[in-house]
C-alpha cells in the first residue's frame, strides 16, 4: 500500500537500520503498513523478521531511521513507547503466559495492571475473548493443563482484551505440534476477517494465501521483495526469493 496518506497507514517504518554490536541486522527498512492491512513477513532464519516487528513497539531500540505507529514517530530512546504499545498486541512462538495464573486471570491482569480496569470489567472481557477464541470452558484451568495450541490461543485472547489496533505475531504456530497448528491458524484468519491491522511472521503459506494483502520476503536485513500473495507465490521477481520458496513449499 505504497501511496496512503499517513492517516490512513498503522505503521510506517523509515529507513531503518539497526545493529547488535558490529553486526547490522536490519538494513534501511522502508515499509509502510496500511490500516486493516494483513501483511505476510518471511524470510530464512536470522534474516530480521523478529528483530524487523520487534521494533515497531520498541522491544528493540533503533539506530537510524524512524518508525511511526497510527501517526506517532518512536522517539530514539523509546520515552513515548508506552503510548505505542497501547495500540499493539503481539503473540510470540512461546506463548509467555504466566505459568502460576489462570487462563482467566492471564486474561485479565494486564486490563487490571495497565488499564485499571475494575474485577467486573476485566473479567467480562476476558471471557468474551476467551469463548472467541473458543476456549472459555477451559478459564479456570492453569497453562500448563493446556495443549500447546489453547495456550496459543489463550495468548490471543490476553493480547485482544488490550483492544489492540494492530496484532504483531512471531511465528506463532512453530512452537506447536502439527495437529495443534490448524486450530490457532484458523483463530488468526477469524482475526484477520475482523480487519484488524496484522503482521504476521510465518512459513504457513497456506495462511498466507488465505489472509495476505501483502506478503514480504526479507533476507540478511533488507526486504527483498513485496508482492499480493498470488504474485509472490507463482511468480516471484528475485532469485533469492525463487531459492527460499523451493526450499519451503
Ligand atoms: P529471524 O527472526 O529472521 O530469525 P532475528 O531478528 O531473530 O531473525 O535475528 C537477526 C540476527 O540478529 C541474527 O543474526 C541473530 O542471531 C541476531 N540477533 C537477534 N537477537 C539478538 C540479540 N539480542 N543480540 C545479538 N544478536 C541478536
Ligand atoms: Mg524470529
Amino acid at each position: 500500500m505504497t501511496g496512503t496518506s499517513a492517516s490512513e497507514q498503522a505503521i510506517a517504518m523509515s529507513g531503518v537500520n539497526k545493529w547488535y554490536g558490529h553486526m547490522q541486522v536490519l538494513k534501511g527498512i522502508d515499509l509502510e503498513v496500511g490500516r486493516g492491512e494483513h501483511i505476510v513477513l518471511c524470510g530464512p532464519s536470522g534474516s530480521g523478521k523478529s528483530t524487523l516487528i520487534r521494533c515497531i513497539n520498541h522491544l528493540e531500540e533503533i539506530q537510524q531511521g524512524t518508525v511511526t505507529v497510527n501517526g506517532t514517530t518512536l522517539s530514539q530512546k523509546g520515552s513515548n513507547a508506552d503510548h505505542i504499545r497501547r495500540d499493539v498486541g503481539m503473540v510470540f512462538q512461546q506463548f509467555n503466559l504466566f505459568p502460576h495464573l489462570t487462563v482467566l486471570e492471564n486474561c485479565m491482569l494486564a486490563q487490571r495492571r495497565v488499564r485499571k480496569a475494575s474485577v467486573a470489567d476485566a473479567k467480562e472481557k476476558a471471557m468474551r475473548h476467551l469463548e472467541r477464541v473458543h476456549i472459555a470452558e477451559q478459564a479456570l484451568k492453569y497453562p500448563a493443563q493446556l495443549s500447546g495450541g489453547q495456550q496459543q490461543r489463550v495468548a490471543i485472547a490476553r493480547a485482544l482484551c488490550m483492544d489492540p489496533k494492530i496484532m504483531l505475531f512471531d511465528e506463532p504456530t512453530s512452537a506447536l505440534d502439527p495437529e495443534m497448528v490448524k486450530e490457532v491458524l484458523d483463530t488468526m484468519i477469524s482475526l484477520a476477517d475482523d480487519g484488524i491491522t496484522m503482521i504476521c511472521v510465518t512459513h504457513e503459506m497456506g495462511f498466507a494465501r488465505a489472509v495476505a494483502h501483502r506478503v514480504i520476503f526479507m533476507d540478511r536485513g533488507e526486504i527483498i521483495e513485496s508482492a499480493k500473495p498470488d504474485v509472490f507465490f507463482s511468480n516471484p521477481s528475485h532469485e533469492r526469493t525463487k531459492a527460499f520458496l523451493s526450499q519451503i513449499l
